[in-house]
């Protein structure tokens, strides 16, 4: 536990501001007051995809995202 391998991925340019990442993990997500996309917290930026380390046990709240993203822009990546 401990070691982050697992990356969860966002390309926000294509986000329409649905918010229901955000509302399925607030941890993750928050709603930019300023343009209405999601924000990856704690995210690194790699070209246009917003990258965040996630560990095992983040993980299925991440694949839960990536599964209601309506754009499907949001990743696990082992
Ligand atoms: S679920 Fe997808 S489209 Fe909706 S706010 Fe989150 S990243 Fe954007």
């Amino acid at each position: 536990m401990g070691i982050k391998k697992i990356a969860l991925t966002h390309k926000r340019k294509d986000c329409i501001g649905c918010g229901v990442c955000a509302q399925i993990a607030p941890d993750f997500w928050k709603m930019n007051d300023k343009d209405g996309q999601a924000d990856l917290c704690g995210s690194e930026q790699k070209g246009e995809y917003s990258i965040r380390k996630i560990d095992e046990i983040e993980k299925e709240k991440g694949k839960e995202c990536s599964d209601a993203c309506p754009m499907g822009i949001i990743r696990v990546e082992e």
